[in-house]
């Protein structure tokens, strides 16, 4: 007899079933699960640029063998993810998620949408988590507990303590590269005159081993991380399950997906599709944890609970990347030895509304490839190319995200006649107008850092790839919410452990609390099944 069923092996449902595995109970996590599709692979690890100097066969892993990694057109939800990492969304045929203004990039793969992600962990605040049911000093134990099991590095003390809280398990910081150092040294020198502009900045927390930890590890600064797992630094759900499966109490069922849920005496009945044989299956389990990602675990509960017809609320970070040119650096030395990742994360609040505080992040370009620098410059292709060859160790991309609420106009909802789901996605025109305002100013104190924006870049609603909302939590009984035990109203025994519970998003990245909130619902029903 399964105790628990899980639905994903994302970041989520990893962490969930972590703690109900480790209670003793038996658990089965079923997953679509696609895996990596055999794209060629950098050959082992080597440096990026070894690797550009040296192999004569890179264009198989940087551009892809039919040019996939070329993108032609606007920039488009996911045009991080590098030919070796595109299975990561990889779609499966059944029920489309579709709409006219939301790109949702949805993962069916081992590991979803962590096996390709930036690795950022900022934990949210109680500022952040202002209208929740839970606070910070409930969730502290459950960021400790994940910052144990995956390792995250970084510095406590710094200007961003007060955006982050303290976190007591920190591996030490990742090396700086030489744009993030020079940034955070011009910051630090008139730290006083930006935080009058509403500017903090630091090292960011990152889900990055800088030393051996959990058999991982250390971090070699080989500037591979968009394209390669070679030192596992980088934390993958992957690992997680990889650990699970080596349980005895543990049962990892790929190749299905679930379609919905019906609650019988003393358990519930999954109905999934195995996607190997294309027939009908049925798993009976005591509970069941949805951690499908909050668009996939919305549509199941919607379909299971007979409210296919009901818009549910969705909510998704707006985000827009900027260009910018670090000129007071230009003829400096660059450190060839780097990671690729976040390299200086920042907050801004102007208006000292830290609810509407926008965080922004940089990122070196150099390994993500100067080709796709070309189109945004809108200079005549060779003129850029030579204009970027000289300068593009001194380019960084300011990666912007602001929070967001939910509205009447921010919606998905399921189509009864094929279980598939409509997305309509709009905020409001002061949304839209603060967004751009904040931007403005953002830009002009980043002039003062020594930055010169050379463009704005928005790629859509839904690009940030930080999905939830879409079953709240809440203290108010109503349809379609979660209690603040993770409980899906309307049933007894089917608790939601993904961003689908979370009923607002700050515009920190989610994903260290996804972890942290799904080890909290998992850890609380061991505990009550274990009495
Ligand atoms: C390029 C990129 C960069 C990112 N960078 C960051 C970052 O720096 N910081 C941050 O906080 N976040 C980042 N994110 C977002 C982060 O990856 C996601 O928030 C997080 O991975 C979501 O985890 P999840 O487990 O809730 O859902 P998912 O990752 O979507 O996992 C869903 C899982 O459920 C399975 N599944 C789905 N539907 C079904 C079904 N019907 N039946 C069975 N199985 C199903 C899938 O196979 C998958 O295993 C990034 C994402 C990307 C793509």
């Amino acid at each position: 007899m399964i105790d628990v069923v899980v639905i994903g092996s994302g970041a989520s449902g990893v962490h969930a079933a972590w703690p109900l595995v480790k209670a003793g109970l038996q658990v089965a996590l079923v997953d679509v699960g696609h895996r990596d599709d055999g794209a060629p692979k950098p050959p082992g690890p080597a440096h990026f640029t070894q690797l550009r100097s040296t192999d004569p066969d890179q264009f198989r892993y940087f551009l892809g063998d039919d040019f996939q990694g070329l993108p032609f057109g606007e920039v488009r939800v996911g045009a991080q993810l590098t030919p070796p990492r595109a299975y990561i969304a990889k779609a499966i045929a059944d029920a489309a998620t579709r709409s006219d203004d939301f790109q949702a990039m949805q993962s069916y793969a081992l590991g979803g949408l962590a096996a390709g992600w930036g690795a950022a962990v900022p934990p949210f605040s109680d500022v952040d988590l202002e209208g929740w049911p839970i606070s910070r000093q409930q969730l502290q134990p459950h960021y400790d507990a994940v910052a144990r099991r995956i390792g995250i590095c970084g510095v406590s003390g710094d200007d961003l303590e007060r955006w982050f809280g303290p976190s007591p398990h920190l591996l030490p910081p990742a090396r700086q590269d030489s744009n993030g150092s020079w940034l955070l040294d011009t910051y630090q020198r008139r730290a006083n005159w930006f935080h009058g502009r509403g500017l903090y900045a630091g090292q960011p927390r990152l889900a990055l081993t800088t030393r051996r930890h959990a058999g991982r590890g250390p971090c070699r600064n080989l500037d591979m991380e968009f394209w390669g797992d070679e030192d596992r630094s980088v934390y993958r759900p992957v690992y997680t399950l990889d650990q699970l499966r080596r349980q005895p109490n543990f049962t990892y069922l790929p190749e299905r997906h679930a379609e919905v849920f019906e609650e019988q005496e003393g358990g519930v009945a999954v109905r999934v599709r195995n996607l190997g044989t294309g027939t009908s299956e049925r798993i009976d389990a005591g509970h069941l944890v949805l951690a499908c990602g909050a668009i996939q675990s919305g549509r199941i509960a919607a379909r299971s609970l007979g409210a296919e017809d009901t818009p549910l609320p969705l909510l998704s970070n707006p985000y827009t990347y900027f260009p910018c040119l670090l000129w007071t650096r230009l003829g400096q030395p660059t450190r060839n030895r780097r990671h690729s990742l976040t390299q200086v994360m920042m907050y801004f609040d102007p208006h000292r509304r830290p609810q509407q505080a926008l965080q922004a992040q940089v990122y070196s370009y150099r390994s993500l490839l100067t080709f796709k620098l070309l189109k945004e410059s809108h200079l005549p292709i060779g003129d850029a190319l030579r204009i970027l060859q000289h300068v593009q160790s001194y380019f960084i991309i300011l990666g912007v995200h602001h929070p967001d609420y939910p509205g009447t106009s921010k919606l998905m909802q399921v189509r009864r006649e094929d279980g598939g789901v409509d997305i309509s996605y709009r905020p409001t025109i002061s949304e839209s107008r603060r967004r751009t305002k904040l931007e403005n100013e953002l830009m002009m104190v980043m002039y003062r850092l020594g930055c010169l924006p050379l463009g704005r870049v928005d790629p859509g609603y839904g690009s940030s790839i930080h999905y939830a909302g879409t079953l709240p939590m809440t203290e108010e009984n109503r349809p379609l919410t979660t209690t603040p035990q993770g409980r899906l109203r309307g049933t007894q025994r089917v608790y939601i452990a993904d961003g689908a519970a979370f009923p607002t998003l700050p515009s920190k990245g989610l994903t260290y609390t996804l972890m942290a909130n799904a080890d909290r619902v998992g850890r609380q029903l061991a505990t009550s099944l274990s009495l």
